[in-house]
């Protein structure tokens, strides 16, 4: 057989050139052993931290007891104990639920029961949506056409509606909700009829959209529509779910129960694992056979996940992304009320974004990649996000101490100095 290497994919491209050795708390280490300030959870999935002592033993207790039970064949404990477990925290009445592996996963999940049990097909999604890369979900996937570009014909029966985006539409919040709602009324009026609707998708705070939480009174009227005409609302909670946004889960903060919760990323702190959560009367429309796969419900993550849950709530972590976003939210306002590059700083919990914008309100992609690769540089690991990329987002492990939102914003106030200067 001839010798040959493999090489990475250019896809894999990489934002920063760091190559991660090891990950404690809110930091990871390189192979020099340099010390980074993870502001990026990977994408919010290290909710607890990096390697949290408690999950890594719950993990390596399970490895070494049951890694996986195929649960069309036994079930296992790990799993009846974390569906009970996530009982006690979904919303009432939204009390059934199933594993799958990943975000996109369990969009398209939640897609296919919202099809099978309202006998309808079209879906609404807001400018700006993610919802994932595998078919269905890069169809209801509007953050960024490079998701979307070259692989079409794309799923039909997408309907895609305004966000109320206040500041990129020049608007209050008000006006916003307003326009939005009055525009969603419209699609119904031209575009799909609600008796065709089976489902909105929404996800709590706007996310690689650009880090734009959604005003309450926008899910409400979302709530209101969904009652009215029968079709069901489904809460990606993929990047909002488990204290990230200073309440249990996003849609909280609005005061409304969705029919459909979906969840992963920061369920198993780092362990793919995604579930999917609605009513009974609407779980058990589900065709059978229709939903699940090999992995879901992998008894390591699951275990990982009960332990997750343990330390958010002993830790009290809902209360810390609260109280640790307002103080984030707070220093980042300092750091734009000094710059004149940055246009909107704005949040909810520790999910806190900062949008680039040149003097003529234009969105200023270069000089947001120039401050997050300066910050990088400077040992503060961020992402960036929003069709533009002109928006760079923090979204810290849960645990993050007032010291480490302190040194995150002043390594932050030096990269935005440096990255605008001139
Ligand atoms: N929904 C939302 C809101 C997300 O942020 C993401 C991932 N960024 C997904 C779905 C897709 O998740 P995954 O990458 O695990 O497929």
């Amino acid at each position: 057989m001839a010798e040959q290497s493999a090489e990475l994919s250019p896809l894999l491209k990489q934002a920063t050139p760091v190559l991660a050795a090891r990950g404690e708390g809110v930091y990871i280490y390189d192979e020099d052993d340099r010390r980074y300030l993870d502001f990026t959870a990977g994408i919010g999935v290290t909710s607890t931290g990096h390697c949290h002592p408690r999950v890594v033993e719950a993990a390596q207790r399970q490895v070494a007891t049951l890694i996986h039970g195929q649960y069309t064949t036994v079930m296992h404990r790990p799993l009846l104990a974390l569906t009970e477990r996530l009982g006690g925290v979904l919303p009432r009445g939204v009390d059934r639920l199933f594993f799958v592996n990943s975000g996109s996963e369990a969009v398209e999940a939640a897609l296919r029961l919202a099809r099978q049990a309202t006998g309808r097909q079209n879906a609404i999604v807001f400018q700006g949506s993610f919802h994932g890369r595998t078919m269905a979900a890069a169809s209801l996937t509007t953050s960024g056409v490079k998701i979307r570009a070259g692989i079409g014909p794309l799923m039909p029966g997408v309907v895609v509606s305004p966000f109320p985006y206040a500041y990129r539409l020049g608007m209050s919040e008000d006006a916003a909700v307003e326009y939005a709602l009055r525009e969603l009324d419209y699609q119904f009026a031209t575009v799909t009829s609600p008796q065709d609707t089976a489902a909105v998708f929404i996800e709590p705070v706007l996310g690689e959209g650009g880090y734009v939480p959604v005003p309450p009174a926008f899910l409400r009227g979302l709530r209101e529509r969904a009652d009215r005409h029968g079709f069901l609302l489904v809460a990606d909670e993929v990047q909002t779910g488990f204290g990230r946004t200073g309440r249990f889960w996003g849609h909280d903060h609005a005061g409304i129960t969705p029919d459909i919760v979906i969840t992963a990323k920061g369920l198993a702190s780092g362990f793919p694992l995604s579930a999917i959560a609605a009513p009974s009367a609407l779980m058990e429309k589900a065709w059978p056979g229709s939903q699940g796969g090999t992995y879901g419900g992998n008894a390591v993550s699951c275990a990982a996940a009960l332990a997750t849950l343990d330390v958010i709530e002993e830790e009290g972590l809902v209360d810390n992304a609260r109280v640790m976003g307002e103080r984030l939210l707070a220093g980042l306002r300092g750091v734009a009320a000094e710059h004149s590059g940055i246009g909107d700083v704005r949040g909810l919990g520790l999910m806190v974004g900062n949008e680039f914008t040149t003097a003529d309100g234009r969105p200023d992609t270069d000089t947001a990649a120039r401050a997050h690769r300066i910050a990088a540089d400077k040992g503060l690991l961020l992402l960036t996000c929003g069709p533009h990329g002109n928006v760079v987002r923090m979204i810290p492990p849960l645990i993050v101490t007032a010291d480490q939102v302190d040194s995150a914003v002043a390594v932050w106030s030096e990269a935005v100095k440096e990255a605008t200067a001139g």
